[in-house]
């Protein structure tokens, strides 16, 4: 259990740069940031500020070069490649604009992927497969392959997916860049239904300004810096 008021994430100092040829391209400079949760985080910026950079630090993907990162109570710095890989199995989950799909796997085994991930007996995940399809719409495509649906319907699937094992933080890089304004709405209501049904924390990373306008606030990154936007 995490301590009461301790935030969901606590950035402190983040650094991460990227050579480039002979240069030190820094990216992300020196940030701090806090969420908590609960709570639902818009990243904003053009494109290259480093949005997805940022995500893929909070989402113990990938390590800062410098300054440290706690999250859910755990310092990801001190987690070697095998701890991180299952701290972000069971704490975290994953929607991207490219919607990810294993196209030779059905809907309902892309979901049973990420249960069987975190060892839920088949009968549990049965139930649970059918209760995410339920709340996406898509109770019908269980034993559809990704590649005959829409976009939109292929991102909803990707949500179900996510959110399949109760991940306390979700992370969502672009999820509705791929999508026509209508498909886009349905996913954003989505994901924010279902994340605050179970309470957890959303950082999601858009250039969309609905999408920002759902979050409870959003932040914008600009020359490697964070500056907060209302
Ligand atoms: P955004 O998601 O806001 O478009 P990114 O985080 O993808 O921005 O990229 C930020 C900057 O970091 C860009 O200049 C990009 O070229 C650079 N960058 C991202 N990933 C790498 C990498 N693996 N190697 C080198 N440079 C990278
Ligand atoms: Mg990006």
């Amino acid at each position: 259990m995490t301590r009461m008021n301790q935030p969901e994430i606590v950035a402190s100092g983040i650094t991460r740069t990227y050579q480039e040829g002979s240069r030190r391209h820094t990216v992300l400079d020196n940030i701090d940031l806090q969420i908590q949760r609960g709570e639902s985080v818009a990243v904003r910026g053009r494109s290259g500020s480093g949005k997805s950079t940022l995500l893929n630090l909070l989402g113990a993907i990938d390590s800062p070069d410098s300054g440290t990162l706690v999250t859910c109570g755990v310092e990801l710095t001190d987690l070697d490649e095998h701890a991180r890989t299952l701290f972000r199995r069971e704490k975290l989950g994953f929607v991207y604009q490219a919607f990810n799909l294993i196209p030779t796997l059905t809907v309902a085994d892309n979901i049973r992927l990420v249960l069987e991930l975190n060892a839920i007996v088949r009968s549990d995940a049965d139930a649970r497969i059918e209760e995410l399809l339920g709340a996406v719409g898509l109770e019908d495509r269980a034993a559809s392959f990704p590649d005959i649906l829409s976009g939109g319907e292929q991102q909803r699937v990707a949500i179900a997916r996510a959110l399949a094992h109760r991940p306390r933080i979700l992370i969502a890089d672009e999820p509705t860049g791929n999508l026509d304004d209508t498909a886009a709405e349905n996913v954003l209501e989505l994901l924010e239904q279902l994340v605050r049904a179970q309470g957890g924390t959303m950082v999601i990373a858009t250039h969309s300004t609905r999408v920002a306008a759902a979050c409870d606030r959003s932040i914008e990154l600009h020359n490697g810096r964070l500056e907060r936007v209302e």
